[in-house]
């Protein structure tokens, strides 16, 4: 695993240039720190026999895309394409000498100045940075608790995009949860079906079948998420995606968060019901295929990885 990065000496990526971190800055005017009007993707580059590899890059190009699409940041694929975003992530990563796992965020602001709450024909710029790989939740299992606050829908925020202002949703969700003593929180829809946690999805096993909320149940289509399922579809697993009550996590299986920053983490509780006396044998299977993925080491990790 990593050792502990000083990443606030590392070179930025910012607009088109690699700069240092202590330079890129937002002016307090832009729309982006005055509402939050930024999109964003966090993704792996991991190290490997054959070098330092991003997973799924062009995923995370393509959710960045669709992100600032639904939001109406129309800027930024004028601005950018995959070509020049592989080749920027590859800069920024061979000129901070990375020899270790690391997480890049990179994000899009509007920085255009006193601009009024809109979002078409403003500028927007580009922020990488490098930070260290580790999990946003326990590894060994976490316990999660139903959110007092429900996911927004799609139809107010739309959680489908990374939107950074929409995140203060996650934010009262986690510190609710903490507050609690939980790791994270459990978010529902306003229909009381569930969501997904404050930064990660959420599948169960019941039966032997693989049962996740679809992609309609006001939350973010993760990455990860996707790739759980194309693992699970080829070892023969039988795969849901539907709606999901909150009772049906009570009397799971196995239950389990996915995502970039929460990795592959088995849920030990859910609001006081212990799940699997800490079995997880489906989780701890997928975990490992999706960590020998990420290290180069599974027969997904040519299709899945790009070369830095
Ligand atoms: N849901 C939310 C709200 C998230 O912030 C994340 C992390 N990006 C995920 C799910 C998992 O997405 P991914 O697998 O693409 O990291």
């Amino acid at each position: 695993m990593s050792q502990e990065l000083d990443f606030q000496q590392l070179k930025v990526y910012f607009g088109d240039n690699l700069i240092d971190f202590s330079d890129a800055k937002l002016p307090i005017a832009s729309s982006a720190v005055l509402y939050g009007l930024s999109v964003y993707s966090v993704f792996a580059v991991r190290k490997t026999a054959d070098g330092m590899k991003a997973f799924r890059l062009t995923d995370h190009f393509t959710r960045l895309i669709e992100s600032a699409k639904i939001i109406g940041i129309d800027d930024f694929a004028k601005k950018w394409d995959y070509e020049k975003f592989e080749k920027a992530v590859s800069q920024l990563v061979s000129e901070n000498n990375i020899d270790q796992d690391v997480f890049i965020r990179c994000s899009v602001h509007v920085d255009t100045l006193v601009a009024g709450t809109k979002s078409r024909g403003l500028n927007s710029v580009l922020s990488m940075f490098i930070y260290p790989y580790k999990s946003i939740l326990p590894e060994a299992g976490a316990r999660i608790k139903t959110s007092v606050w429900r996911r927004v829908p799609d139809n107010s925020i739309p959680p489908r995009a990374k939107v950074n202002g929409a995140y203060i949703n996650s934010v009262l969700g986690k510190q609710d949860a903490l507050d609690s003593g939980y790791d994270d929180c459990l978010f529902l829809d306003m229909a009381g079906h569930v969501c997904e946690l404050s930064a990660a999805n959420i599948f169960l096993v019941k039966n032997g079948v693989l049962i996740t909320p679809d992609s309609t149940s006001d939350l973010l289509e993760g990455i990860n998420r996707k790739t759980i399922i194309e693992y699970a579809k080829d070892l023969g697993i039988k795969v849901e995606q539907r709606t999901v009550d909150l009772t049906e996590l009570y009397i799971a299986d196995e239950l389990f968060a996915c995502g970039t920053s929460a990795w592959l983490t088995p849920i030990t509780e859910v609001d006081g019901r212990k799940i699997d006396s800490g079995n997880h044998i489906l989780s701890k299977k997928l975990s490992k295929l999706h960590l020998d993925t990420l290290s180069g080491k599974s027969k997904y990790s040519d299709k899945l990885l790009t070369k830095l």
